[in-house]
C-alpha cells in the first residue's frame, strides 16, 4: 500500500462554501481532546451556547450547534417541530426551499409550497395568499440567504406575515449568520439553524441552531414522538442543556467545538455589526470590479446577498474550464451553478473570513487572467481598478452609510 499522510493544498475558497478557515481556528482544533464530560469542556460548552446567543441575538436558552452540518440543523427543525398531519407553508425561491420540502414530508406533514423566481427574494405577499388560503396551516418555513442563488429575503417580515397567521417560523440561515444582520429575537423568530462553515470562518460539520418559547412549547406538547432519535431535543438537551447533570447523549465532536469557539471568540472580537460591514464592503468592492469587467449580477441590487455574488457566465464560455483553470493556476475556488442556474452562473463567495480586501483583488485577478486567456468577451485589466476605488474611498466604512441598516 502507498497510502500516506493526507497534505491539502492550499487553496482560497471563494465558493458557496466551506469557506476559508481561518488559521486561529485550524490551530484550535489542534489541541488536546478532552473526555466529553469533563469539566473543562462541559465549561466551554457553556461558553460556545453564550456566544452562539451573541451571534444569533438571542436570550433563547435553547441555543447550541448540532453535532452534524447545517443540512441537520435544518432536519432538527423539522423533526422536532413537524407532526404527522401539519400543514406546513415552505417558500421556495432556490435550491434549499425543496430540501424544506423532503423534510416536512419525510416527518409525515403536508407540504404547502410558495413557489418565487429564482435569483429573487421571497414575496412577502405570495407567503400571505398562502396563509390565507391554508388557515389550519401550523408552520411557515424559508431560507433567509438562498445560497444558490445569492438572493436574500425580508426575514423580518416573513416572520411577522407568519406570526399573523398563527404559524411557527422557521427560518434557514446557514449563509446569512455572521455575514449579514440576523436578529432572532427582535424578529421573533421561533426556530433558526445554521452552519459553521460559511460566514462563521470555520470548518463544515456544526450546525448552530435555537428555539424560541413558542416553538419549545410545540415540542413539549407533542402528541407523537420525534421519530430521529438523534434529533429529538427532549433528549439532546440532556447533554446540552442548562442543568447541572449531564446525560450522555452522544460524543460531542470535541475538537470541533474548539474550532467553533474560536470561530466565535474572533466573531465577538471583531464585533458582529463589523462583521457584517465587512461583508457587505468586500461586495460592493467585488461587484465594482466584476461589473468594470462586464460581468452582470443575476439578483436585482436591492435583494443581493453581499456574501454571495451570483453572475452570468459570459457567452460562449465554458463553465467548467474556467473553474478549472481558477484551481489548477491560482489555487482558486468559486462556486458552480446549482440546479435549473447549472453552466450559467458563477457563485462567488466572500464569507467569514474569505470576505478579505486581499481575496477581492486575488478573485478580479484570477478572472481577468482566465478569461482573457480563453479570449471571452470582456473587459481587460480594469477590474482591479475599480474594485480599489470603493475599497479606498470605503473609509467612512458601510457601517455609517446604513448599508447594512436592514
Ligand atoms: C450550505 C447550506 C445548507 C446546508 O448546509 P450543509 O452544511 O451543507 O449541510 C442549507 N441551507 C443553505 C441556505 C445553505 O447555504
Amino acid at each position: 500500500m502507498s497510502i500516506r499522510s493526507f497534505h491539502p493544498p492550499q487553496r482560497t475558497l471563494m465558493g458557496p462554501g466551506p469557506s476559508d478557515v481561518s488559521p486561529r481556528v485550524l490551530e484550535a482544533l489542534a489541541r488536546p481532546t478532552l473526555g466529553h464530560l469533563d469539566p473543562a469542556f462541559v465549561g466551554m460548552m457553556d461558553e460556545v451556547k453564550s456566544l452562539l446567543k451573541y451571534a444569533f441575538r438571542t436570550e433563547n436558552e435553547l441555543t447550541m450547534p448540532v453535532s452534524a452540518p447545517g443540512s441537520a440543523g435544518m432536519e432538527t427543525c423539522f423533526v422536532n417541530l413537524v407532526e404527522p398531519g401539519d400543514k406546513v407553508v415552505v417558500c421556495q425561491n432556490g435550491v434549499f426551499g425543496a430540501r424544506m420540502k423532503e423534510n416536512v414530508e419525510r416527518c409525515g406533514g403536508i407540504p404547502v409550497m410558495v413557489q418565487g423566481e429564482w435569483g429573487r427574494a421571497v414575496d412577502p405577499s405570495m407567503l400571505d395568499d398562502a396563509l390565507k388560503a391554508n388557515p389550519d396551516a401550523k408552520i411557515a418555513a424559508f431560507v433567509h440567504a438562498e445560497t444558490s442563488t445569492g438572493a436574500q429575503s425580508d426575514a423580518a417580515q416573513l416572520v411577522e406575515i407568519a406570526h399573523r397567521h398563527d404559524c411557527l417560523a422557521i427560518v434557514d440561515a446557514v449563509t446569512s449568520l455572521g455575514g449579514s444582520p440576523v436578529k432572532v429575537d427582535e424578529w421573533k423568530i421561533d426556530a433558526i439553524y445554521s452552519g459553521t462553515q460559511k460566514c462563521l470562518s470555520c470548518t463544515p460539520g456544526l450546525s448552530p441552531v435555537s428555539f424560541g418559547t413558542r416553538a419549545l412549547e410545540k415540542i413539549k406538547n407533542r402528541k407523537t414522538r420525534v421519530q430521529s432519535w438523534f434529533m429529538d431535543l427532549n433528549l439532546v438537551m440532556g447533554y446540552w442543556g442548562g442543568s447541572a447533570r449531564r446525560a450522555y447523549h452522544h460524543t460531542a465532536p470535541v475538537n470541533a467545538l474548539y474550532g467553533l469557539h474560536e470561530a466565535l471568540v474572533m466573531l465577538m472580537e471583531e464585533g458582529l455589526e463589523h462583521s457584517w460591514a465587512r461583508h457587505a464592503g468586500n461586495h460592493l468592492a467585488l461587484r465594482a470590479g466584476l461589473e468594470a469587467m462586464g460581468l452582470s449580477f443575476i439578483v436585482p441590487e436591492a435583494e443581493r446577498l453581499p456574501q454571495l455574488n451570483a453572475v452570468s457566465i459570459p457567452q460562449g464560455v465554458d463553465d467548467a474550464t474556467v473553474r478549472a483553470m481558477l484551481l489548477s493556476d491560482w489555487q482558486l475556488e468559486i462556486g458552480a451553478g446549482l440546479g435549473v442556474m447549472a453552466g450559467k452562473v458563477w457563485r462567488i463567495g466572500l464569507m467569514g473570513h474569505a470576505s478579505s480586501r486581499k481575496n477581492v483583488l486575488l478573485c478580479l485577478s484570477a478572472l481577468d487572467d482566465v478569461l482573457s486567456r480563453l479570449k471571452a468577451p470582456i473587459e481587460r485589466g480594469v477590474a482591479v481598478d475599480a474594485a480599489l476605488q470603493v475599497l479606498e474611498g470605503r473609509s467612512g466604512d458601510c457601517l455609517d452609510q446604513g448599508l447594512i441598516a436592514k
